[in-house]
């Protein structure tokens, strides 16, 4: 059996940047603030692209299958957002990156994954890529695995720390689990694992345990028999709030 692929999102280092950077592509990312609100701090903004607009996804040729697994796996979000994906090569010249996503390729990045969110990918600097998966495109959790991360790249959170999340964690069980399949250290766990508090800046859409942005959750975390497959299509949630956020 595969082992789960799992994956962090790229913190912004600078809050300040990030709000900058999201709401200069894309004025409504601030529309969530309420007025007069001084104090910001890390997601009380959304990081969406300005919709209507074109994304250059540039994808690193490992080989030509896995371009091409990559390639599709996210053209599974094109149809749903009012974006247009062109895509390209990542050139081999590391100082002259293209692209507003550039996807690293290596059997290093099979076992955690991560991806910058949305905007945030505008402070990558540019010789870095903004989003790194592995290689083994023949493992059937694949494409899932690149839809996730380039759910990610639209500015899409993970929807198993949604506050309504229900899922009855067993905490320390699940500390274990991911140290010892993913060497996840506990702080990791607890910023990419377990619930968020809610914000009352953001809305959210309800909580959807069949989003490819939750992540499969095995018996051995919780309390009791829950558990979550993991997820291989965009659900009827991640296509409405794709087309939300993507007008
Ligand atoms: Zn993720």
């Amino acid at each position: 059996m595969n082992r789960i692929t799992y994956c962090t999102p790229t913190e912004p280092v600078d809050p300040n940047a990030s709000y900058q950077a999201a709401t200069h592509e894309n004025p409504t990312n601030a529309a969530n603030l309420s007025a007069g609100r001084k104090k910001r701090s890390i997601g009380e903004h959304t990081k969406y692209w300005k919709a209507g607009r074109t994304l250059t996804i540039a994808i690193a040729r490992f080989d030509d299958d896995a371009y091409t697994a990559v390639k599709n796996a996210i053209n599974h979000w094109s149809r749903h957002v009012n974006l247009k994906f062109e895509f390209m090569e990542l050139s081999d010249n590391d100082e002259l990156y293209e692209g507003d996503i550039r996807i690293d390729l290596s059997p290093y990045y099979n076992s955690l994954a991560s991806s910058a969110i949305g905007t945030d990918a505008l402070l990558t600097p540019s010789h870095k890529p903004t989003m790194f998966v592995g290689t083994n495109y023949t493992w059937s959790g694949y494409e899932a695995l690149v839809m996730h991360e380039f759910g990610h790249a639209l500015g899409l959170e993970h929807e198993h720390q949604h506050p309504d999340a229900s899922i009855p964690w067993n905490k320390e069980k699940t500390y274990e689990w991911f140290q010892r399949h993913n060497s996840m250290p506990k702080a990791l766990v607890d910023a990419q694992i377990f619930p968020r508090e809610r914000n009352i800046n953001l809305t959210y859409a309800p909580y959807d345990r069949h989003s490819v942005m939750h992540y499969a959750v095995p018996s051995e975390c919780t309390l009791g028999d829950w558990h979550q497959p993991l997820n291989t299509q965009l659900s009827a949630g991640d296509i409405a709030f794709a087309r939300r956020i993507y007008p």
